[in-house]
């Protein structure tokens, strides 16, 4: 597969102050990419720098195979973190401004406009003005307006902050599919929990420095204890507790259950296979629950901060 973005390199001072530190990222085609890390990490810099508004210190990106030229802010769609419209204009006229600076006709920015505020059932915004909007309302309008021209690449910074649940879902579904119609899609944020289901690949940053990236599947393989949640249905749970201690390495497991039942986490040792721990647990009672237990991207990000100082 082949890259659509790929950064150098990167490096970026404020006076003396490090915000990058030479960090390279590769974006394959039709990924979503998360650039995750702290609050202060580097990530809106790393993106400003892509987007063309801040100029790096040192090294250089990629787009398409083409170093990175002024041509290449109409391939990108870009939603910046600091978000702002202009506030007594009214959403739809402000929408079609700013559809037509991206270079679509008033025509086809109208329909365009009026099919994505259909799929969000926000077409009974169109002619309120934006300071009647709160600030997720308002977040939707620029979501849809950065993707209407739909480019290639569509890097969104912090996209979740300032939605509810729900709305964060509906963007997380979108996301989805425009990588399916296509999209390369490249996302900042700093809650590490709630990209599990959206990222293939990712980059961790920590002040200034990429201490890990790749396939999200790769690192949690990487990253993995061998852990398994169990449950076990049995009316003796302490007595069970004890006796599987003495041959596994166990903890307490907290999960949801209705029946009365036996709930740990065992941890393999490298002799240990998981289905001898299966095999073994099947005599002692109902196996009712058996999963894999894998690193969340938090616990990897903790991990990989403490391996890196
Ligand atoms: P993140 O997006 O990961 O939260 P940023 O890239 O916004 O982090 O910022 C990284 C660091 O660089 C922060 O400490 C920030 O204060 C600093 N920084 C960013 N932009 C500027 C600027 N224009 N001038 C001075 N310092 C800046
Ligand atoms: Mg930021």
């Amino acid at each position: 597969m082949s890259n659509i973005l790929e950064a150098h390199t990167i490096s970026k001072k404020f006076g003396e102050f490090t915000a990058l530190n030479k960090v390279s990222i590769q974006v394959p085609k039709g990924s979503i990419f998360g650039l995750l890390g702290p609050n202060g990490a580097g990530k809106t810099t790393l993106i400003r720098i892509i987007n063309q508004i801040t100029v790096p210190d040192q090294g250089h990106v990629i787009l398409d195979g083409e170093p990175l030229q002024n041509h290449h802010i109409q391939d990108i769609g870009y939603l910046p973190e600091e978000r702002g419209l202009y506030k007594s204009m009214k959403v739809g006229e402000q929408a079609l401004y700013l559809a037509q600076l991206k270079g679509l006709s008033k025509s086809e920015a109208k329909k365009r406009l009026h099919f994505w505020f259909d799929r969000l059932e926000i077409g009974d915004w169109w002619n309120k003005k934006i300071q009647e909007l709160s600030k997720g309302m308002a977040q939707k309008i620029q979501f849809v307006v950065t993707v209407l021209h739909q480019p290639k690449l569509l890097i969104f910074d912090e996209p979740f902050s300032g939605f509810d649940p729900i709305n964060a879902n509906l963007i997380k579904d979108e996301i989805l599919r425009l990588r399916d119609e296509g999209a390369t899609v490249i996302f900042s944020t700093h809650r590490m929990e709630s990209i599990e289901e959206l990222c293939d690949h990712i980059a961790l940053i920590n002040k200034s420095n990429k201490i890990l990236d790749g396939k999200l599947t790769d690192i949690k393989r990487q990253f993995k204890s061998n852990t398994y949640e169990i449950g076990i249905k049995t009316h003796e749970v302490e007595a069970l507790h004890k006796e599987i201690a003495t041959s596994f390495n166990v903890s307490p497991a907290q999960f949801k259950t209705i029946d009365e039942q036996l709930k740990l986490n065992v941890r393999l040792n490298e002799s240990q296979r998981p289905n001898d721990l299966l095999s073994y647990l099947t005599t002692k009672g109902e196996v009712s629950h058996f999963v894999e237990l894998l690193p969340s991207t938090n616990d990897i990000f903790i991990k990989a901060v403490k391996n890196n100082s």
